[in-house]
C-alpha cells in the first residue's frame, strides 16, 4: 500500500484494466486525469499502463504539471502538438495490444487521431472505469466535500440578511456567488440558481432578471469548491412575509421526506430503494408527479457523478460515496420547494457534511 491515494487509485484502475482485457487507457476526462495524477489544469493527456502513468501536457502548463502531477506520473510538455507527442511517448511504454479510450470525453475527431496514426494498438471504447473508483470516497476526499458544504453553508448565512424584496433573481444570486468568492470557494461548479415565485417551479430554472415580490417563494440552488470537490445545496424559502398555510404544508412535507432520505439512506442499498425513501412520502400525500425528477446525484470532482439515486439504477450504493438528498415539489405557475444537503455513506451510516438547517425561513 502507498500513502499517496493517488498510487492507490492508479492500482485500482490497473486492476479493472486486467478485467476488461486491456493492456492501458487513455484517460481525456479532466476529472478522471486530476483524481489519478493531481493534474488540476484544462489539457493534458494521460495514459495508464500495468507499469507507467504518462502524462503528456502543452508549454502552458509545463511548471504546474511536474508540481502537480510528477511525483506519480511521467510528465511530458509539448509545445506542438500534444497528440503526436503522446502517440510517440506511448509507443515506448512497452508493448500494448489494447488500449482504451474514455468513450464519453473524447470528441469524434480526436477518436480519428487513431486510424489516422496508422499505430500497432488496438482502441477499445470504455465506460466509466474511472468514475467507478471515484464514487467511492476516501478520508481527504469527504474532508474537502465537508469543507466545501461549510463554506456554502457560511456563504447562505452571510447572505440571506441581504436579501429583500425588489432585489432582482440575478442581484440576489450575486451578493450570494460574492459572499462564495469571499470564503474561499475556488469557483461555483455550477450556475447559481435563484428562482422566485412561480418560477420556484422550474426544476432547473437560470436566475433571471425578475423581480422578487413580497410573500413569494425563494428558492436558491448553489454549489461550493474546495480542492477541486464541490457542494450542491439547496434551500427555499419565503421573503417579505411569513409562509402561508399552503406554503408551510408544501414545504413541511418535503422537509420530511428530506428528512426521512437523508436519515435512513445507506450504502448497500439500491438507488432506486433510496430514491423511494423520499417519493413514497410525497407520493402518499398525493404529490408523485410533482416530484419529476431523481432525489440525488453523487458528488466529488464534479457536481453530477455516480451514484445516482433514482428509479432506474438497480446497483447498489457504494460504501464511501458522498450524495445529495434533493426532493422536491413543483406546481406550475405557483412556484415550488427543494431541499438539498449532501450525506457521506459511511459503512456505519449516513453522515450529514452540509448543514441540515432545513427550517422554514421567513425573511421577514
Ligand atoms: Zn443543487
Ligand atoms: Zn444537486
Amino acid at each position: 500500500m502507498h500513502a499517496d491515494p493517488r498510487r492507490q487509485r492508479q492500482e485500482a484502475l490497473v486492476g479493472t484494466l486486467a478485467a476488461a482485457a486491456l493492456d492501458g487507457l487513455l484517460v481525456t476526462s479532466r476529472a478522471n486525469i486530476r483524481y489519478l495524477t493531481g493534474f488540476s489544469g484544462s489539457a493534458a493527456l494521460v495514459a495508464v499502463t500495468r507499469g507507467d502513468v504518462l502524462l503528456v501536457t502543452d508549454f502552458r502548463y509545463d511548471e504546474q504539471a511536474r508540481a502537480e502531477a510528477g511525483a506519480v506520473a511521467r510528465v511530458e510538455v509539448e509545445s506542438t502538438s500534444v497528440w503526436d507527442r503522446f502517440f510517440k511517448e506511448l509507443a515506448t511504454l512497452g508493448p500494448l495490444a489494447a488500449v482504451g479510450y474514455e468513450a464519453h470525453a473524447l470528441t469524434v475527431q480526436d477518436a480519428e487521431r487513431f486510424t489516422q496514426a496508422g499505430q500497432a494498438w488496438r482502441w477499445m471504447a470504455t465506460k466509466d472505469l474511472v468514475e467507478r473508483l471515484r464514487a467511492a470516497k476516501g478520508p481527504g476526499e469527504v474532508a474537502a466535500i465537508r469543507g466545501a458544504a461549510d463554506l456554502a453553508g457560511a456563504a447562505l448565512r452571510d447572505t440571506l440578511p441581504r436579501v429583500r424584496v425588489g432585489m432582482t433573481e440575478l442581484e440576489i444570486a450575486g451578493v450570494l456567488e460574492g459572499a462564495l468568492r469571499r470564503l474561499g470557494s475556488e469557483g461555483h461548479p455550477f450556475s447559481t440558481i435563484v428562482a422566485s415565485g412561480p418560477r420556484a417551479a422550474l426544476p432547473h430554472a437560470r436566475s433571471s432578471r425578475r423581480v422578487v415580490a413580497k410573500g413569494e417563494w425563494l428558492l436558491l440552488d448553489f454549489g461550493a469548491q474546495v480542492d477541486g470537490y464541490c457542494a450542491d445545496i439547496t434551500r427555499t424559502l419565503v421573503v417579505g412575509a411569513r409562509a402561508t398555510e399552503r406554503q408551510r404544508a408544501l414545504y413541511e412535507l418535503v422537509a420530511e421526506a428530506q428528512r426521512r432520505a437523508r436519515e435512513c439512506v445507506r450504502a448497500g442499498m439500491t438507488g432506486r430503494d433510496a430514491d423511494a425513501l423520499a417519493r413514497d412520502v410525497i407520493a402518499a400525500r398525493g404529490f408523485g408527479d410533482a416530484f419529476g425528477h431523481s432525489l440525488g446525484h453523487g458528488l466529488g470532482l464534479e457536481v453530477h457523478e455516480a451514484p445516482r439515486l433514482s428509479k432506474t439504477n438497480a446497483d447498489p450504493l457504494p460504501v464511501g460515496a458522498v450524495v445529495t438528498i434533493e426532493p422536491g415539489v413543483y406546481l406550475a405557475g405557483q412556484g415550488g420547494v427543494r431541499i438539498e444537503d449532501d450525506v457521506h455513506l459511511s459503512a456505519t451510516g449516513p453522515v450529514l457534511l452540509s448543514d441540515g438547517r432545513t427550517e422554514l425561513l421567513e425573511l421577514v
